[in-house]
């Protein structure tokens, strides 16, 4: 367990995503990150231990400006806890950056075919073989979205993913499998998050991702793409608690 919170709106995102991985703390985790992209790219802040250490770093995300972004706190299995191996991953490439809750099980194998793409790794992670796999098919297709297709295609294991591309400024791609991620309706802004309690002081109106679900999101829309790549409505549900 542990916990993704995604945002692009109109709002400094790094308090936001703070305030969101504070109440996933439940879960459990033994460190933290956030990623948030702003006129200078995608700006990654990470720290083992607790979320205090992250907050302090960047000065409770006043030191990190930029309306959208990705938050992760981590329950390690590839890799010790360490500031190296927390997330936001991002691709050899400097394009992609990854959040991930869950375990990449033919990661071995992915890796091994990255370093022959010519992929260089810099953390222990099976997340950070997504980020470089995210990176190779973006060079080789010139799209985000089929970038993450075809990488998520290629997984065999669990996964919640958060996704930003230095390219592709206010957008945030979320899609999950055997991982936990619901999707969170605001006015000017849109969220994701591995539970509703990230996000219910900002909206109570989410849809829950099923397996193989994909949301493309930015502050003003979001398109929903099922496991073939067909556009879906999602149901809007109200929390009422
Ligand atoms: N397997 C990933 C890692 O070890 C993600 C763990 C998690 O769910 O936080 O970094």
């Amino acid at each position: 367990m542990c916990g993704i919170v995604g945002y692009a709106g109109n709002n400094q995102a790094a308090p936001i995503l703070l305030d969101g991985l504070a109440k996933l703390e439940y879960r459990g985790y033994d460190s933290a990150g956030v990623c948030v992209h702003n006129e200078n790219g995608l700006n990654a802040v990470k720290a083992k231990g607790r979320l205090t250490v992250l907050s302090d770093r960047i000065d409770g995300g006043n030191a990190l400006q930029g309306m959208v972004g990705i938050g992760h706190t981590r329950w390690a299995t590839h890799g010790a806890p360490s500031d190296v191996n927390s997330h936001p991953h991002l691709s050899w490439t400097g394009k992609i950056a990854v959040v991930h809750n869950g375990i990449i099980e033919n990661e071995a194998k992915l890796r091994q075919k990255m370093l022959r793409k010519g992929a260089t790794f810099c953390s222990e992670t099976d997340t950070e073989v997504v980020a470089n796999m995210v990176g190779y098919y973006y060079e080789k297709l010139g799209n985000f979205v089929d970038a993450v297709r075809e990488t998520v295609l290629r997984l065999e294991g669990s996964f919640a993913l958060g996704i930003m591309c230095v390219d592709v400024p206010g957008k945030v791609i979320a899609v999950k499998k055997d991982s936990p991620l619901i999707f969170g309706f605001g006015k000017g802004e849109n969220f994701v998050a591995s539970d509703v309690p990230a996000i219910l002081k900002y909206t109570q109106t989410v849809a829950y991702l099923e397996d193989g679900d994909m949301a493309i999101f930015d502050s003003d829309s979001v398109t929903f793409m099922d496991a073939s790549g067909e556009i879906v409505e999602k149901k809007q549900e109200k929390i009422t608690w």
